[in-house]
């Protein structure tokens, strides 16, 4: 645990970063990214977070890696199995928030080239959720993670 950082207070149920959990073992949990301020988000972001408060990849111990490893593995097939995206990216750049921390997320089929990898989440036609939607969906992707 570290004060002031927004994954820690996140993992304790606190702070704009809780979104619904999808699941978790002892070294890492992935959940779906919250709603925005309009009450919805794109359908299929999630995170995947160690427990630990360590702030990059090469500062994991060998177990947090390879179960971010795994756990990034079986969400993205989880992601392809309930959602069928043209693509799921992944993406590990931590800048902001010291905390280990893997982006998930898929593009849709048919977004355009000009919206070509973040950009494809504010493509108007990215199936957006609100609470109850991304609670759903977090629940039928945790079947495929067990
Ligand atoms: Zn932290």
């Amino acid at each position: 645990m570290s004060e002031g950082c927004l994954i820690c207070a996140k993992h304790r149920g606190q702070g704009p970063l809780v979104g619904p959990h999808v699941w978790s073992d002892e070294h890492v949990i992935v959940s779906h990214r919250p709603v925005e301020d309009d009450g919805t988000t794109v359908l299929g972001y999630l995170f995947v977070e160690t427990r630990r408060h360590a702030p990059t990849l090469d500062a994991l111990t060998e177990p947090e890696a390879v179960a971010v490893a795994k756990a990034a593995w079986r969400a993205t097939r989880a992601l392809r199995a309930e959602l069928s995206p043209e693509f799921v990216f992944s993406a590990i750049a931590g800048r902001t928030v010291a905390h280990f921390h893997q982006h998930l997320f898929v593009r849709y089929h048919d977004t355009p080239d000009q919206y070509p990898w973040m950009e494809s989440l504010t493509w108007p036609g990215a199936k957006r959720g609100d609470d109850t939607e991304i609670t759903a969906l977090a629940a039928r992707l945790a079947l495929h993670l067990d």
